[in-house]
């Protein structure tokens, strides 16, 4: 891999401050069963923190460079989070963004989806690479939502992260955790660390495509 690149670490929405509240209110679901992460209450923020903690300690091992551009606990702006990331990417180095998620529908629905800015974009690759990982490490467990009309597997979104970001940049949506067995699946920690797998993969081999 080349040495002029640095992956831009995104976990969507906020955590649980000192205090011990949850600093996103929205992005949560309370299950009729299970204890999840307190009480039955699903925070996808926290999810996306543990999630993107296994992605560093891979990372780590393996001397990629990585810049969180996110809180351990607050719930930092949209702009402020591609602010960091433009700004280190036009003077420090090149590199991807990646945005993590766990998605709620409201109607039950289950799987996973990655999206991208809409347009045939080098983000697209990444998205593929991510795709092809997931769906060998994790293919048999999960159910997998594509959107093929357009010749990949990828959704397209005008999401703020993946529009603003000047580096090439996916937004992953681990799964929908209003869904039970969606979010006892986020909760296995083997599942987390295949998903945390299948990023780094994909980093590596879109870092060594370039
Ligand atoms: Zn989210």
């Amino acid at each position: 891999m080349n040495d002029n690149f640095c992956v831009f670490l995104d976990a969507g929405h906020g955590g649980i401050d000192p205090e011990g509240n949850y600093t996103t209110a929205g992005k949560r679901y309370q299950h009729d069963s299970g204890e999840f992460h307190s009480g039955g209450w699903f925070y996808e923020g926290v999810f996306n923190r543990r999630l993107m903690s296994a992605v560093m300690e891979k990372l780590d091992r393996l001397g990629i460079l990585y810049i969180k551009v996110y809180h351990d606990y607050l719930d930092f702006p949209l702009e402020y989070r591609v602010n960091q990331a433009n700004w280190y990417y036009r003077n420090f180095k090149r590199g991807i963004f990646v945005s993590a998620h766990a998605n709620a529908s409201g109607v039950n629905a289950r799987g996973f989806e990655i999206y991208t800015s809409p347009g045939v974009t080098t983000s697209d690759r990444i998205a593929n690479y991510m795709w092809q990982n997931v769906e060998d490490l994790l293919g048999n467990r999960i159910r997998m939502r594509t959107d093929l009309s357009d010749g990949d597997y990828d959704k397209e979104a005008r999401f703020y992260v993946l529009t603003r970001t000047l580096m090439p940049a996916i937004l992953i949506e681990h799964l929908f955790f209003d869904n039970l067995q969606d979010a006892e699946l986020l909760m296995d920690e083997e599942i987390v660390d295949r998903f945390a797998e299948a990023q780094v993969r994909a980093i590596i081999q879109y870092g060594n495509s370039i």
